[in-house]
């Protein structure tokens, strides 16, 4: 017989609970050890190739499988909210959700950072960091250290999977926001833009700004640190780094793709309880009930805001040249001073 896959299960229960709501497919399939793994995409609300989207991307590194938890937690959320809430129902009628909770999952089944070849999928695409590197940053000498990049001509069937999503479902929209969720860096929550491969200011860095200045008068209290991810550390061979120049090299005037990156800080469980430092999943997974709970509640007032933001773009994504200027200049003393 063959072993569970929880989250797998996870993922098709909630796909039924969602019935013809959602729109299911395969995207891509990996095979480990005889066994294969397929690859899901779920999309949710308005197929028209303009609609804004709002993007849910998880497992990447398999061994953080937290981010694939809170992902199907907010989908049932979802389901939930589309049997009575009329306004739920009505936003989607003008946006659509897609969710990819499990881009990896071999790693995600076996509890492993890399796929089944050994790669870190995050350290997969072809672009190269700028500046001081460390071995965390990527590396192409052996797929049995970490970190490892792959193989230079292709990139792996999971990191393909995801730019074909992203090219199909957001490319195409006026305005279209990814969330790709991790765990494992620090004691504090990080919402990361680009870019990861070098300091150079991200050209849609007011924008950036004017949302974070919108979600700290919203909501003072929140607990993100939010910033470029350079700010933290400098890799090779990031998949949004590598998506984001993409769109903005083809984009038409006035289109937004913000890929964010939401590392959710496992320090924290580690302090509370550092017997975790001896458990296989411990430095990345909440090991705990009441903690994984509470991890799956924390971010849902973010995905809300985030979905507002896509809906009402007028307060941060159409900037008028002055305020955008204006913007600029603080987002440069801010991040880049
Ligand atoms: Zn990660």
């Amino acid at each position: 017989m063959q072993r569970a896959f929880s989250e797998l299960d996870e993922l098709e229960t909630v796909v039924a609970r969602l019935g013809s709501r959602a729109r299911c497919r395969v995207v891509e399939t990996v095979a480990c050890k005889g066994r294969e793994f397929p690859i899901h995409c779920i999309s949710l609300g308005s197929e028209r190739p303009d609609a804004p989207v709002l993007a849910f991307f998880g497992g990447i590194h398999g061994l953080e499988k937290i981010g694939t938890e809170v992902i199907l937690a907010y989908m049932q959320t979802i389901a939930a909210l589309l049997d009575w809430d009329e306004e739920f129902n009505t936003r989607l009628t003008k946006s659509r959700l897609v969710f990819m909770p499990i881009v990896n999952p071999v790693g995600v089944f076996r509890g492993t950072r890399c796929n089944g070849n050994g790669v870190d999928l995050m350290r997969n695409s072809p672009i190269e960091s700028v500046g001081k590197t460390r071995l965390y940053s990527g590396q192409r000498l052996s797929a049995r250290l970490p970190w490892y990049r792959g193989d230079e001509s292709r990139m792996e069937k999971e990191a393909q999977a995801l730019c074909r999503v992203v090219h199909d479902e957001l490319f195409p929209a006026p305005l279209a926001i990814a969330v790709d969720l991790h765990s494992g860096f620090g004691i504090q929550d990080r919402l990361w833009f680009p870019y990861a491969s070098n300091h150079t200011p991200y050209p849609d860095i007011a924008e950036a700004c004017a949302l974070k200045q919108l979600f700290d008068a919203c909501y003072p209290h929140h607990v993100y640190k939010i910033e470029p991810m350079s700010q933290e550390y400098v890799i090779s061979g990031d998949l949004w780094d590598y998506l984001y120049d993409d769109h903005v090299a083809r984009r038409a005037r006035g289109k937004l793709f913000l890929p964010l990156t939401l590392e959710m800080g496992s320090w924290l469980w580690l302090r509370k309880n550092p017997t975790h430092l001896f458990q296989r999943h411990g430095l990345f997974h909440p090991l705990l009930p009441h903690r994984q709970q509470r991890i799956m509640r924390r971010h849902l007032t973010l995905f809300d805001f985030l979905y507002r933001c896509l809906l009402h773009p007028g307060a941060w994504a159409i900037l008028d040249p002055e305020r955008q200027q204006i913007l600029r200049g603080q987002a440069l003393a801010n991040w880049y001073g």
